[in-house]
């Protein structure tokens, strides 16, 4: 059987941080006390007739224009009726044939629709542990009912579990930086809902897809698409049929239990909502919403690779959070013409993220002591070979301690390479002397004997001289006896 490929679509709600609700002034709060933010409209008393919020359709925009979409001129709202507590008037506001903005992108992923709508108040059920009048009961707090949404839906454009849940970091360092969203998993600001299927490779073809409800991180996201695929996968091998159902995955065992399958699925009966004007983006705020964009990640990942070029994954690790790629760009400036950028990014994706992972705080770069003037200068220092790369490393675990200046270190700490070439070959022939057993292995043919000698040497130097020039020297002196 041809192997299986997987095919993951994500739909993201993303919580908009406005001041008041989406259709009524109530502030929006969350882990305040339940149903103090409410009023006649998010409770749906008779007669009362809804707003849009201003703020919520501009910060929507600036989603649209961060996810390159088109925005429709005119869309509308539209009731989607089901029968819930988490909804007071029966039916939530939503947009459905016309969404507001629709064929974006966000890397590699097409974003099918983005669109605007309001959320549910929040269920909790009291279970066993907490009887009201002695038996289990559902509570809710519409404290959250009519919070704005924008559901932002994928098209199927992802292939494995690690890549939807990088993706879907990627869409919140995005909207996080456009600043009009908390993007909190847990507080569910944001939230990620995956649909996964599985074909065989090469397939145009879609297969049944299932849907993933509700995972609130994003390792929990990733380990829930995968044991959705393991599942799937198992059943189309053994020659079963996918049944198209919503699962909830349980993270503490990694079973995933069916919420509701698509027959009993409700018909929404979507009609036009008859109380709310078309919504009409005007040029002013199409206008405000490009313009008022920041260079996003996908944009600085695009421009370190082609312009500086970095490999990828070390582009996205240093263009994502906007302050690692501020301490990432003046370090390459200050080091200069001098030092390829790709040697600037080397050092702080690798020997100070090392540093700083093994001096056990959990500073970044950008808050680290270390100065990007001083790291510019450390680099350069090795580049040019005035020391050693693993002084270099020394260097670089004093500057994480305690800052400073690294030529000053290098000065009071003797670390400078040693450049006499005499010197270095007489400590290269005792080195030899002295390991006469690991000298003989490396003429008969065993190369890495030679690493006994490697490790002398620089024990001798205690770390200043260059790894390739003992390497060089060595091989040099063991050719000219053994000839
Ligand atoms: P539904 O009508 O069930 O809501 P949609 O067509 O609206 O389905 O798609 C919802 C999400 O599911 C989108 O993100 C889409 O990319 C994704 N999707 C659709 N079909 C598949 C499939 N066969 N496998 C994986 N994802 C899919
Ligand atoms: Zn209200
Ligand atoms: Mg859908």
């Amino acid at each position: 059987m041809a192997e299986l490929e997987a095919v993951i679509g994500l739909e993201i709600h993303v919580q908009l941080a406005t001041r008041t609700k989406m259709f009524c002034g109530c502030e929006l709060s969350f882990g305040d006390e339940p149903n103090v933010h409410t009023c006649p409209v998010c409770l749906a008393h008779p007669g009362v007739l809804p707003v849009t919020n201003e703020q919520a359709i501009r910060y929507a925009l600036q989603i649209a224009a961060a996810l390159e979409c088109e925005v429709a001129p005119r869309s509308i709202f539209h009731r989607k009726n089901y029968f819930y507590p988490d909804s007071p008037k029966a039916y939530q506001i939503s947009q459905y044939d016309v969404p507001l903005a629709s064929n974006g992108r966000l890397g590699d992923v097409r974003i099918h629709r983005a669109h605007l709508e309001e959320d549910a108040a929040k269920t909790i059920h009291v279970g066993d542990s907490g009887r009201i009048h002695g038996s289990s009961a559902s509570l809710v707090d519409f404290n959250r009912g009519g919070t704005p949404l924008v559901e932002i839906v994928t098209e199927p454009d992802l292939r494995s579990a690690a890549e939807a849940a990088s993706w879907a970091r990627l869409l919140r360092e995005t909207v996080r930086q456009l600043g009009v969203s908390d993007v909190n998993m847990e507080e569910g600001s944001l939230r990620v809902d995956g649909n996964i299927s599985v074909r065989p490779a090469g397939s145009e073809e879609l297969g049944t897809k299932t849907e993933l409800k509700n995972m609130n991180s994003f390792r929990f996201l990733e380990r829930g698409i995968e044991a959705e695929l393991a599942r799937q996968r198992e059943l189309v091998e053994a020659g079963g049929t996918v049944a198209q159902e919503t699962l909830h995955f349980n993270p503490s065992d990694a079973s995933l239990t069916p919420l509701r399958s698509k027959e009993e699925a409700h018909d929404y009966r979507y009609f036009p909502e008859p109380d709310l004007v078309s919504l009409v983006p005007t040029e002013e705020m199409l206008r405000e919403a490009r313009e008022s964009l920041p260079e996003l990640p996908a944009a600085r990942i695009e421009r370190y690779r082609k312009q500086m070029g970095l490999a990828e994954d070390t582009a996205a690790l240093l263009a994502t959070d906007p302050a690692t790629a501020a301490y990432f760009e003046q370090t390459a400036k200050e080091a200069g013409k001098g030092v390829e950028p790709r040697v600037v990014a080397n050092w702080v994706t690798g020997e100070l993220a090392a540093a700083l992972r093994q001096d056990g705080g959990d500073a970044g770069a950008a808050e680290s002591k270390v100065e990007p003037a001083a790291l510019a200068a450390l680099v350069a220092m090795v580049q040019e070979k005035k020391i050693s790369n693993s002084s270099g490393k020394a260097v670089l675990a004093t500057l994480v301690a305690e800052g400073g200046d690294p030529a000053a270190i290098v000065d009071r700490e003797g670390l400078a390479q040693i450049s006499d070439s005499g010197e270095l070959e007489s400590i290269v022939a005792a080195a030899i002397e002295a390991n006469p057993d690991a000298a003989e292995q490396v003429r008969a043919g065993n190369r890495k004997a030679i690493g006994a000698i490697v490790g002398f040497v620089m024990k001798q130097t205690k770390g200043r001289a260059d790894g390739g020039e003992i390497n060089r020297l060595i091989e040099a002196q063991l050719d000219a006896r053994a000839g």
